[in-house]
């Protein structure tokens, strides 16, 4: 590709609006136009960039024996619906499966605030993948082999990610696994355990709650008056207690149903965790909200709560094993003492609503948790027969049974890799593109406007191919191109001028490592295969 007839054009300057590398380095060097909120127009090189990484993806799903196809974008109902309402509809015998089907394509994204460029735009380019299976067993090992799969496209893309348990449960059967670039920009986070390696979602990531029975005394229920004590440390300084011997009561709505959530005060409600429980997402009660349920904000509990619409009871499970607690008397300014599970009250669910935090003992081994912030770019899961079964979509055993479909589902957000990879991958200059998905491996760059440099240079440009170099064709100075080629990124910089001819031929830089060699013409298609590979192969990042 010559560059005077490129789409394209750089800025000397930062663009002010822009705080992540990736998006400043991606506006600056006119990969991406901003055309609204979270709305970019891809030119023709991140075009191919991305067109790199879709091939890439594309190739890894065929090697699985993945069949494409196209949904509509205007889908009435979700991806995991559709394709279970298709393969249903098309596959009636075991003798049909294991069946992989997968699309790349366009995806509106719900970002309330679109930020950071392609990191979190309103809209990607997704791969999404779905399995469906007659046995267990065979889920299960496509779960692992595309998880496997992901961290070689990942090494192959030199992008280092995190891949974290993304269980409901994290039992000892893996069925679920996200993936995530670590970055203080991230919207996601992640507890891995230094000591025996343990990564998990947060939002699953479960710790040890420690504590046991708080005390063994039996006490009395006790009302105390307890002015001003709205939060749990008020609380515990007023009446000499720590906060794991507290009830925190918090509301929640589930649908139209208020939820009552119970835990130890030394703890905090995950409502992913909480929605897992009840199937359904919950939302935070506002005070406002709260008072209008007539509950005492601060002081409510769950001993002697009148309310009008009575809320379910969703206890964690450390709950029930500590006591005395002390917990809000649904009067303002009072506290219950002497508080007991089973005496006391009851809950109508119990199970982990914890939320686990950095410092907490690994469920494992016992170390502290360490967290991450990070952007989840890929992820793997079981769906089992979560929507096969409630759509009919069947298959027939060798018995001639009917069963639900096993299903797995598989995605990848490909824009939001090519972010991650700028994000990684650059300097002070611009982008350092890894050779995987660079839009062109070479940027071919003259000195000087001799005939024979030009001569020369067009004889690069025949024999490397028009596919493989980007030809700065510009009749400009070379200051100008050089720094154009840097913040463009393309792995290998060729130049070609007096100095270098005089020298035996072109000068062969290295993108990432600034390596140089000068190299006779006939030799430079070689001596740049080499380079690209040395540029993929001796990574230590
Ligand atoms: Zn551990």
């Amino acid at each position: 590709m010559h560059l005077s007839r490129l789409l394209f054009k750089t800025q000397k300057h930062d663009p002010t609006e822009a705080e992540l590398a990736s998006h400043r380095l991606l506006l600056r060097a006119g990969y991406i136009r901003r055309m609204g909120a979270g709305a970019y127009v891809l030119t023709p090189l991140a075009c191919r960039a991305l067109r790199r990484l879709e091939d890439l993806v594309r190739q890894k799903m065929e090697s699985l024996g993945g069949q494409e196809i196209l949904f509509p974008i205007v889908l009435p109902m979700p991806h995991e619906e559709a394709v279970t309402d298709l393969v249903g509809a098309m596959v009636d015998s075991y003798r049909q499966l294991p069946l992989v089907v997968y699309g790349i394509q366009s995806a509106l994204r719900q970002e309330d605030r679109p930020r950071g460029g392609l990191l979190y735009p309103r809209q990607s380019v997704v791969k999404t993948a779905y399995s469906f299976h007659a046995a267990e067993d065979d889920l299960q090992d496509l779960l692992m082999t595309v998880r496997d799969m992901y961290e070689r496209v990942f090494a192959e893309l030199s992008l280092p990610v995190l891949k974290v348990r993304s269980d409901p449960k994290n039992a000892d059967k893996p069925s679920a696994y996200a993936f995530y670039f670590l970055t203080p920009h991230g919207e996601d986070s992640a507890l891995t355990c230094p000591a025996c390696g343990y990564a998990a979602d947060q939002k699953m990531a479960q710790a040890v709650k420690g504590g046991g029975k708080c005390s063994g005394e039996e006490g009395e229920l006790e009302e105390r008056h307890t002015p001003g004590c709205e939060t749990i440390a008020d609380l515990c300084q007023y009446l000499g207690c720590t906060p794991r011997q507290t009830l925190k009561s918090v509301f929640f709505m589930a649908d139209e149903q208020p939820v009552l959530a119970l835990i130890r005060g030394d703890l905090d409600v995950n409502p992913h965790k909480l929605s897992k429980i009840l199937g359904t997402d919950v939302q935070t009660l506002s005070a406002e909200e709260a008072e209008r349920f007539g509950l005492s904000v601060g002081y409510t509990g769950p001993v002697g709560l009148r309310t009008a619409a009575p809320p379910l009871l969703v206890a964690d499970d450390s709950v029930p094993e500590c006591g005395p607690l002390v917990t809000g008397a649904n009067r303002p300014g009072y506290h219950l003492t002497g508080v007991r599970y089973g005496r006391d009250f009851t809950a109508d669910l119990i199970g982990d609503i914890a939320l686990a935090e950095a410092g907490q003992p690994c469920i494992k081994c016992g170390a502290a948790l360490e967290a991450h912030r990070g952007v989840e770019i890929a992820a793997v899961a079981r769906l089992d027969s979560k929507y096969s079964a409630g759509m009919n979509a069947l298959f027939t055993d060798e018995e001639g049974t009917s069963h639900p479909l096993l299903m797995g589902s598989y995605g990848m957000d490909l824009t939001r890799v090519l972010a991650c990879i700028v994000e990684h991958h650059h300097d002070e200059q611009g982008i350092v593109w890894p050779p995987a998905i660079a839009p062109y491996p070479c940027h071919l760059i003259t000195v000087g406007k001799k005939e024979h440099v030009r001569a020369a240079a067009d004889e690069l440009y025949q024999a490397l191919g028009e596919n493989k170099v980007l030809f700065d064709d510009r009749p400009t100075s070379a200051g100008v191109k050089f720094m154009d080629a840097d913040l463009l990124g393309m792995p290998v910089r060729i130049t070609v001028g007096d100095r270098s001819l005089a020298a035996g031929g072109a000068e062969l830089v290295c993108r990432r490592t600034g390596r140089t060699e000068t190299v006779a013409l006939a030799q430079v298609p070689e001596a740049v295969d080499h380079m690209l590979n040395a540029s993929t192969t001796d990574r230590s990042d």
